[in-house]
């Protein structure tokens, strides 16, 4: 046969699309895979690497296996506006904490190795030695992520006994870490106080008896009791703690190094007020890799450090090499706002983002596209009632609804994940990167025209 003739014998893809093998398949990826797969036997026909054409059972069997090799974990463009979005992986690494992970990942380290002894060192060391200049704290862990934080740090310390916590903390984070389950876990009770809306230093007092192990305090990171209420201060609790020989656990959720619009408390106010041991998110307002940080006095942190459970829960070297990075970034702050991609993104001015709105809709001009100023949360459970300000390009698409333009972004090479609101697609400038805008536009105008 001629190859004109094989390549018209090339089964079509709408007759591929019907085959019930593929019917498992979402549409979109049956079509890019059909389509690819076509092309590249098309190739095959016209290099003579092909001699034949595969029947379209053989095509149903290389796109359902191409179909598994997709790799799962791909990169998307966030353009909704949300810089430490949960389901998008949070806070992406800075270029340095990002190249540090990479040197980390493909050659040996002295990740527990002493180069000036020769002989065993702390894979800890480097990371608690920024921990504690940046916080002021005299002590620091990390581990797997700040739930493995509390974990450990109510296990150890609450063991057999109880906390006492205030009613109007006790916090579900999404993803079912809620603080009393927590506890049960930790072979403590817990002994809730005061009310949801108030509660007073006394009710504190009256909890403590000999079975208290520690005070704790959860910061209400993502969401705010307005109105008629109350909570005790971090240092009266602290003094009436101490008053009995007990200590402040503290979990601040977000754990800002910086101060930060919308107010969250940083670290080192919280250490400086006396908190013994304060724990909080590496991916959150940080900006760095997963994990989990306690940061705290000696006398609580140094049991805590050879305590079982730490272990399992330990940090790998990628981590600890990103997050001694991102660490780095915070020693001058200006760097670290300037670098740190969740930091420049939560403080990077309104005209900012506006101008970068007007670079991108130019790209898309000729399309029904319009800037709008737009309010956007931090997202990742931080700064529940602060609205930052922004702007966004968006699209009204007239020959499908906002949710199929959306739903096409998703499809594309580099999916694309925009906000849906009243019938248009509104692409978020805080979260993009300047050098997306070619293919964003490309990409926008290959969907609608
Ligand atoms: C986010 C959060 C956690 C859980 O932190 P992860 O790093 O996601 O494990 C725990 N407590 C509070 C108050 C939080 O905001």
């Amino acid at each position: 046969m001629d190859t004109n003739m094989l390549l018209k014998s090339i089964p079509k893809i709408d007759d591929l699309l019907r085959r019930p093998e593929l019917a498992s398949l979402s549409p979109t990826v049956a079509v890019d895979l059909a389509r690819q797969t076509a092309k590249e036997v098309r190739e095959g026909l016209l290099s003579g690497e092909l001699q034949t054409v595969p029947s379209e059972a053989d095509f149903c069997r290389t796109i359902l296996m191409r179909a598994e090799d997709r790799p799962r974990l791909r990169e998307v463009l966030n353009a909704t506006g949300v810089p430490l979005h949960t389901n998008l992986g949070r806070a992406c690494l800075s270029e340095s904490a990002a190249q540090a992970a990479w040197d980390a990942a493909r050659r040996y380290s002295n990740l527990e190795y002493d180069l000036d002894t020769g002989g065993r060192g702390s894979r800890h060391s480097r990371v608690e030695a920024l921990l504690r200049t940046l916080t002021g704290a005299e002590s620091a862990l990390v581990v797997n992520n700040n739930a493995a934080a509390v974990l450990l740090a109510l296990s150890a310390i609450g063991n057999g006994g109880e906390v006492v916590i205030s009613r109007g903390e006790l916090v579900e984070i999404g993803g079912s870490f809620r603080i009393p389950e927590i506890v049960a876990q930790c072979g403590c009770r817990l002994r809730e106080v005061g009310a949801t809306n108030k509660t007073h230093l006394r009710d504190y007092r009256d909890a403590i008896q000999p079975e208290t192990r520690a005070l704790l305090k959860v910061h209400t990171s993502n969401y705010r009791i307005v109105g008629f209420s109350g909570s005790v201060s971090l240092s009266d609790l602290v003094e009436l703690a101490h008053e009995r020989g007990l200590p402040v656990i503290e979990d601040l959720g977000s754990g800002c190094l910086l101060p930060l619009p919308g107010g969250e408390p940083t670290v080192e106010e919280s250490v400086k007020y006396g908190a013994d041991i304060v724990t909080f998110s590496g991916d959150k307002l940080l900006g760095g890799p997963q994990a989990g940080i306690l940061v705290g006095r000696v006398q609580w942190l140094e049991p805590l450090k050879r305590h079982p459970l730490t272990r399992a829960l330990r940090v790998d070297k990628l981590t600890l090499a990103a997050l001694e990075a991102t660490l780095e970034a915070y020693r001058d702050p200006r760097r670290a706002a300037d670098e740190i991609p969740a930091l420049r993104m939560l403080t990077v001015p309104p005209d900012t983002l506006r101008r970068r709105a007007e670079a991108l809709a130019e790209l898309l001009a000729g399309l029904p596209a319009e800037i709008v100023e737009t309010e956007e949360p931090a997202g990742g459970g931080s700064l529940p009632d602060t609205a930052l300000p922004g702007f966004a390009v968006a699209i009204a698409p007239a020959a499908c609804s906002a949710a199929e333009l959306a739903r096409s972004l998703r499809a594309a090479e580099r999916p694309i994940i925009v906000h849906v609101q009243r019938e248009r697609c509104l692409l978020h400038l805080r979260t993009l990167w300047d050098e997306d805008f070619a293919y964003l536009a490309r990409t926008i105008r290959g969907v609608l025209l």
